[in-house]
């Protein structure tokens, strides 16, 4: 429950967040997937999409993630998506290519998600998160009332777990050669851990609330592409997971990417006037990171357009 000072507090809070919405009004959104990139010569000249409209612009920044030729691998069952529900894109890298571009394959992966009324909590270990309170948004004021924080929980695989993983590697899509792209440096699956360190008995898991109203719970340290019955198998060897039940398994997931060096220091490409790339269609590995890109990506597009100088970080820079 809210405090009657903390509603006030809340109320002042999103009176300010209107204004600077207010602020971006001039901002157009349209709801809609890209099917190609309009050009002319060497040029990006806009995007046409799915609905057959064309938008035209001189600056283009592509942040399509793990979308282009996106497919999924749980087991041996494979679904092309960009993420689970969500279609996969065609059409740009083919488009791409035959402008010049190198394009490869990555692969990443994600964990099941837990139905949290199934954990025997008792088995686990609380971890409270951050004590201090730091806003990464511009939207943010220093006296923005906190939300109710939500607590991690710790758990760590076995040596049943292990050998159950172990038992059915033949299964798993990284190590039977159904997916031979590499992933970026984070993120190791479960499996890969299991062969990587395989002196270690145990490999620390967090249970991570998914939202504040939802049961479900994010499995970090789990991510995996083995088939279904043995993810869940292999999870209720883990004695706080004795009676799991899940939303969903994990799954690897094949995407295009973009050598990056074929773009400039301001993610312009080299090949292609006012086009940018951002976040994992250059190979990046996780959401800071991307997010750093996109704004990159944005700040020298801008530039661009107001006749300004390139805005580039060096390596001291940029941490
Ligand atoms: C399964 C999975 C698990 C991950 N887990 C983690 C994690 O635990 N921690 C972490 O840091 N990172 C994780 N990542 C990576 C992280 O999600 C990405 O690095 C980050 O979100 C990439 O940001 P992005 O802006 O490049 O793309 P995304 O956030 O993927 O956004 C791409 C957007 O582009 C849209 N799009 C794609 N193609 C088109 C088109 N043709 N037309 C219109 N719209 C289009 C999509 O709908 C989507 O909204 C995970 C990624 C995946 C797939």
């Amino acid at each position: 429950m809210w405090s009657p000072r903390a509603q006030i507090d809340r109320m002042r809070f999103m009176e300010q967040w209107r204004q600077k919405l207010d602020a971006i009004e001039q901002l157009d959104m349209w709801q809609d997937s890209v099917l190609q990139l309009i050009f002319d010569g060497e040029n990006v000249v806009g995007v046409e999409t799915a609905l057959k409209k064309k938008f035209y612009a001189p600056k283009v920044i592509l942040t399509v993630g793990t979308f282009l030729g996106g497919l999924m691998h749980f087991g041996s069952t494979m679904l092309p998506g960009g993420r689970v529900s969500e279609p996969a894109s065609y059409g740009i890298t083919d488009q791409l290519i035959q402008m010049g571009f190198v394009a490869g394959r990555m692969k990443t992966g994600t964990p099941a998600r837990i139905d949290g009324r199934s954990v025997d909590w008792s088995l686990t270990t609380l971890q409270e998160g951050d004590a201090e309170f730091n806003a990464f948004s511009f939207l943010s004021t220093p006296d923005m009332p906190r939300m109710p924080q939500l607590p991690c929980h710790i758990l760590y695989t076995n040596e049943e777990c292990h050998e159950i993983l172990r038992g059915s590697l033949d299964e798993s899509p990284l190590y039977n050669g159904q997916i031979d792209s590499i992933g970026p440096r984070y993120c190791p699956s479960i499996e890969t851990k299991i062969v990587t360190f395989a002196d270690k008995t145990a490999h620390q898991l967090f249970l991570e609330p998914e939202g504040a109203v939802t049961n479900e719970y994010y499995l970090n340290g789990f991510s995996s592409s083995l088939p279904m019955e043995t993810q869940i198998k292999a999870l209720k060897s883990i004695p706080a997971l004795r009676n799991v039940r899940i939303y969903r398994p994990g799954y690897a997931i094949e995407y295009d990417y973009f050598d990056p060096t074929q773009l400039q220091h301001t993610l312009e490409t080299k090949q292609i006037a006012g086009l940018y790339f951002a976040g994992q269609i250059n190979g990046t590995t996780g959401y800071e990171e991307a997010a750093g890109q996109g704004l990159i990506a944005g700040i020298n597009a801008h530039n661009a357009l107001k006749g300004r100088e390139p805005f580039i970080l060096g390596r001291n820079e940029a941490t």
